[in-house]
């Protein structure tokens, strides 16, 4: 489903000047539309989903456009900045890297790639312990998805098998789409792979049986033989809901990955880096370690960096020149990102997510509560999601979404554009070095949004 665009058309809005957030123009910005109708007419239409601010710059936890406008971010750019905007310690390595100068390696060693790489494994628990850097959080998936296939094959011919959840995201390229679990996303794809099944999930509002059996039974229901299933696929917690799995089912799937020779993967690409309050995601999954991890997002600060991190034996499954990437591991991001999880460390991020979802995730259920347009919240640590619904149903209400994420922007609030599926999902996921005055204060005013939006018929509607 396409989403909403926000209109180009200016609005007065009232005068917004706290210490966080300041809005003294009208909205969008009557001087940025050049920039803005000038990207409409050369970008394609699918770049168009987001509120309409020229960002100038970016520090912290707050975004500024040029005419005098801050907002308080509540997106992380899309769960990136997981340390800040612009953090001086990251900033600093990109320089001193660029000004060695030292722009490009392709997959030729350098000193930035083997101290990120030994990093990461000095991070990953057993087994995990080889890496292969890439550009995007979808080449992750993909290779993922190649290195099980790879592995299935080396045990046995007809191991092929693999397996996704319903409502799963891993990226928009062909292999990564194909193992995502929203059909919509896949209509222009006419003979999707049919040695990929998809199984439902089991921490969805929409189909609650939490059991593991549900995934027996889906896989019977498909006629998968398990010892032909190479790898099983999920978001640590999925995405657009911020949606984790029940304990004892993520226990008992790592088991059948192990007792059938399949290899569990983990999407971490969002929550990996501290945003749930551990470290890794799949920490709050007791004894549920992966075979593989994919890792993106909020490895860098902000720079285009990837990760899989896995098994040796899997992850040496290709020869020399047999798995290689252009950008793999790029100098500059590469000593962005190792700066990135230094200071993530050093501050003790993960555990400020923690302490601080003590004040989101409760907050999140209140406003559930209170507000009956809220049809589920769910999160952990630092990152939350409100569904929005058609009140008394589960439908998705894209656009009271669309119109909370409006209001939020000219209240010097920002979201990133609703999610999930029927674009019902508003997402709550500030960088992780925000204060709790700061949450606190981005909260009362996405609810004040809430409020106004349900109150009020929506424009064009
Ligand atoms: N996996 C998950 C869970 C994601 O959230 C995303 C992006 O939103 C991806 C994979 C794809 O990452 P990228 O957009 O960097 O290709």
């Amino acid at each position: 489903m396409a989403g909403k665009v926000f209109s180009l058309t200016p609005v007065q809005v009232p005068r917004v000047e706290t210490a966080y957030r300041r809005i003294v123009t009208p909205l969008p910005v009557p001087e940025s539309l050049p920039v803005l109708e000038r990207l409409r007419e050369v970008e394609s239409r699918s770049m168009q989903g987001q509120p309409p601010l020229v960002w100038h710059k970016a520090q912290g936890v707050q975004v500024h456009d040029c005419w005098g406008n801050m907002w308080l971010d509540f997106s992380s750019g899309v769960l990136v900045t997981n340390v800040g905007h612009a953090r001086t310690r990251v900033i600093e390595a990109i320089v001193r890297t660029a000004q060695k100068p030292h722009l490009h390696h392709y997959c030729f060693p350098s000193e930035e790639r083997v101290a990120l790489a030994a990093k990461l494994v000095e991070l990953a628990p057993p087994p995990l312990k080889k890496v292969f850097l890439l550009t995007t959080g979808a080449e992750t998936t993909e290779c993922a998805f190649k290195l099980a296939r790879t592995y299935g094959q080396s045990l046995a011919r007809r191991k092929i098998d693999f397996v996704t959840f319903r409502g799963s995201f891993h990226g928009r390229t062909l292999g990564s789409q194909m193992i995502g679990g929203n059909p919509a996303l896949q209509s222009w794809i006419p003979h999707c792979d049919p040695n990929i099944h998809v199984v439902p999930f089991p921490g969805d509002f929409r189909s609650p049986d939490p059991s593991f059996e549900a995934f027996d039974r889906a896989l019977a229901a498909a006629g998968v033989e398990p010892a032909n299933v190479c790898g099983v696929i999920s978001e640590t917690f999925q995405g657009a809901g911020a949606n984790f799995m029940p304990v004892p089912y993520a226990r008992a799937l790592r088991q059948w990955c192990t007792r059938h020779r399949a290899l569990l993967v983990w999407d971490e690409i969002q929550a990996g880096f501290g945003r749930t309050g551990t470290l890794w995601g799949f920490e709050h999954y007791g004894d549920a370690v992966p075979d593989l991890m994919c890792l993106g997002k909020g490895i860098s600060g902000g720079l285009p960096l990837s990760a899989v991190v896995g098994r040796p034996d899997v992850m040496d499954l290709y020869g020399p020149g047999e798995m290689t990437s252009t950008h793999t591991g790029n100098p500059i991001c590469a000593a962005a990102a190792l700066a990135s999880i230094e200071l993530l460390l050093a501050e003790d991020l993960p555990r400020r997510a923690r302490e601080l979802g003590e004040v989101l995730q409760p907050e999140l259920r209140r406003i559930q509560r209170k507000h009956p347009t809220v049809g589920h919240a769910d999160g952990r640590g630092l990152v939350g999601a409100l569904q929005m619904v058609v009140p008394g149903t589960t439908q998705p209400h894209h656009p009271l979404a669309h119109r909370i994420v409006e209001l939020c922007f000219q209240r010097g609030l920002l979201l990133f554009a609703p999610v999930g599926l029927g674009g019902g999902a508003l997402k709550i996921c500030p960088p992780l070095c925000i204060h709790e005055d700061q949450l606190r204060e981005g909260l009362q005013v996405l609810e004040e949004a809430l409020a106004e939006a349900a109150a009020a018929p929506l424009p064009g509607s």
